[in-house]
Formats: C-alpha cells, sequence, structure tokens
C-alpha cells in the first residue's frame, strides 16, 4: 500500500517554527516511506481565513523544501461533499440541532474539564428538542451525538492512546449555526478524500483525532494512522501561537536564516541524526524515521539566529 502524508495548513496567518516542524515530520515519514504527500488548505472558515495567506504559506513551504503531489485541495471548495456527510450522519439519527450559545453552554457546566479549558457540551437541547424546534433558522448549530465509550488508537509517536470524547468534549459540534462544517468533519471527509493513509501533526490536536475516528466510523471512511508530534514551546514554556507574535518563517528568512538550518534544528529536536552542516530538507529523507519522539516539548532554540 502507498503511504500518502498530509500538509494541512490553516491559511489564518504566517507560518511559525512549530508549523515548520510539523510539517517536515510530516513530510519526512510520507517521503522516507516512498510515499506521497498531498496538501490541503484548511480555509473552511471564512472568517478566519487571511486574504494573502495561503498563497504565502504555499511559498513558505516551497523555500523550506517541501513539495506535494497533485494540486493543492482547498476546503472552501468542498461544501458539497461536507453537506452529503452530514445529511448521512442526519439519516443516521447521529446528529441534533442546537441553539446554545456560549454563555449559556458555560453557566451550565460548573468547571472547564480539560487543560486546554474546552467544557462537555452539557446536553441542554439534546433534552429539550423543542429549544430548536422553535428556533429560526441560521440559528442552529449541528451536533454530533457521541453514544460511544472512549476511543483508543496506538498512535505512531505518542503510544497507546484513549480519550473519552463524552468526557472531554461532549456532543461536538459538526456544522455552524451559519452552515458552515466543523473542522472534524471537514478533516474526517477530507482525509479519506485525499487518500491519506498517516496523519503527522501536534499534539494537541490528538482530542480532535478521537472525534474525526468516531465521524469517519460512522461515515464508513477509513481512518489514517495516526502521529502526533511534540508542540514547540517559547523561552517560557508556552506554546508558539500566531497571535503572540511567534517569530514567522519570512522573519526568519528576511533574517538571513536559511532553510537548511530550520530544517537542521527540525531533524535534530526529532532525534534524526544530527549533521554538522545544515542540509536541505531532503536529505533527511533517507534517515530513520521520527522515531525518537519523546514526551515534553520542544523548545525554540535560543537565540534565533545563531542556533538556527
Ligand atoms: N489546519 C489545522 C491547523 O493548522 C491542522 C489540521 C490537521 O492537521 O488535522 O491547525
Amino acid at each position: 500500500m502507498t503511504v500518502v502524508g498530509r500538509i494541512a495548513p490553516s491559511p489564518t496567518g504566517q507560518l511559525h517554527l512549530g508549523h515548520a516542524r510539523s510539517f517536515l515530520l510530516a513530510w519526512w515519514s510520507a517521503r522516507a516511506q516512498g510515499g506521497r504527500v498531498v496538501l490541503r488548505i484548511d480555509d473552511l472558515d471564512p472568517q478566519r481565513t487571511v486574504p494573502g495567506s495561503a498563497d504565502r504559506i504555499l511559498e513558505d513551504l516551497s523555500w523550506l523544501g517541501l513539495d506535494w503531489d497533485g494540486a493543492p485541495l482547498y476546503q472552501s471548495t468542498r461544501t458539497k461533499a461536507y453537506d452529503d456527510a452530514l445529511g448521512r450522519l442526519e439519516r443516521q439519527g447521529a446528529l441534533y440541532p442546537c441553539v446554545c450559545t456560549r454563555k449559556e453552554i458555560a453557566s451550565a457546566v460548573s468547571a472547564p474539564h480539560d487543560t486546554d479549558g474546552e467544557m462537555p457540551y452539557p446536553g441542554t437541547c439534546l433534552r429539550d428538542p423543542s429549544r430548536a424546534d422553535q428556533a429560526p433558522a441560521g440559528s442552529k448549530a449541528l451536533r454530533y451525538r457521541v453514544v460511544r465509550g472512549p476511543i483508543g488508537w496506538r498512535d505512531r509517536l505518542m503510544g497507546p492512546v484513549e480519550v473519552d470524547v463524552a468526557r472531554t468534549a461532549g456532543d461536538f459540534v459538526v456544522a455552524r449555526r451559519d452552515g458552515v462544517a466543523s473542522y472534524q468533519l471537514a478533516t474526517a471527509v477530507d482525509d479519506a478524500y485525499q487518500g491519506v493513509t498517516e496523519v503527522v501533526r501536534g499534539e494537541d490536536l490528538m482530542p480532535s483525532a478521537a472525534r474525526q475516528m468516531l465521524l469517519a466510523r460512522d461515515l464508513g471512511l477509513t481512518i489514517p494512522e495516526q502521529a502526533h508530534v511534540r508542540l514547540v514551546v517559547d523561552h517560557r514554556g508556552e506554546r508558539l501561537a500566531k497571535r503572540d507574535g511567534a517569530v514567522t518563517l519570512g522573519e526568519l528568512r528576511r533574517a538571513g536564516v536559511t532553510p537548511e538550518r530550520i530544517c537542521q534544528w527540525a531533524a535534530r529536536s526529532a532525534g534524526l541524526t544530527a549533521t554538522a552542516q545544515p542540509r536541505p530538507a531532503k536529505f533527511w529523507v533517507s534517515q530513520p524515521m521520527i522515531e525518537s519522539e519523546v514526551a515534553g516539548p520542544v523548545r525554540l532554540p535560543l537565540r534565533l539566529s545563531e542556533d538556527l
């Protein structure tokens, strides 16, 4: 079976080192197995999509030395596929409409549940369908009813993982009130559509993996192998985020940092054989796959200009 990896950036701003590392590892993994790499632009949410960002991301990826097979798939062109999937789930009785606001949910739940502050949906609209019956169109989201217990899988990097979606997220949104499909639904549908056999991405998406598996199973879609990589943190130990002004690839490039040095840093951080000389991305394809990912966050290089 041919391995198909994927790179799936969201065009909501510029790429930083954390993205670069995840994408390099995804690309190295697939290419090292002689596999294909597909590119998807997760531009599902028109409110979060930044004009021009997708083109800049494509440029940054090429600059890093990454390539992909076929044309990029833009999620904004896939509305019909998501609607079809929603229709199928609806016919299975797996969905219900919900009119709860964030505020209502927050006040119905005593405390944030997860470390990321996510609160499980308390089931208000499931227990009282009349709320949604009376609400006007355009004010109803669709939730997927979680009826299964914990979902377990063997993550290639994190080992055995178990996520109890009912406890951590509860019934989760698969279509927003404005009709836009959720990230979870679109990812499950598109990973299958693009023939993806392995997903390599940041460990912050592990809770999402479980939701995507639930949907994929109900939709009869294949579930790719999962490999969640460690996140890159800044010098305060906090996760890099675009909004905190994390150094972007564009800035590094303008400061004279070469893609070879970024590749070297990412390879070393993942336990691939370090080289004295910076090398382009394709150099590491012949190295053993990222087996040495261990628990704990990856730190940024101390001095960006010198350590990179
Ligand atoms: N587009 C998502 C992001 O940039 C990643 C989606 C995924 O890898 O499943 O956070």
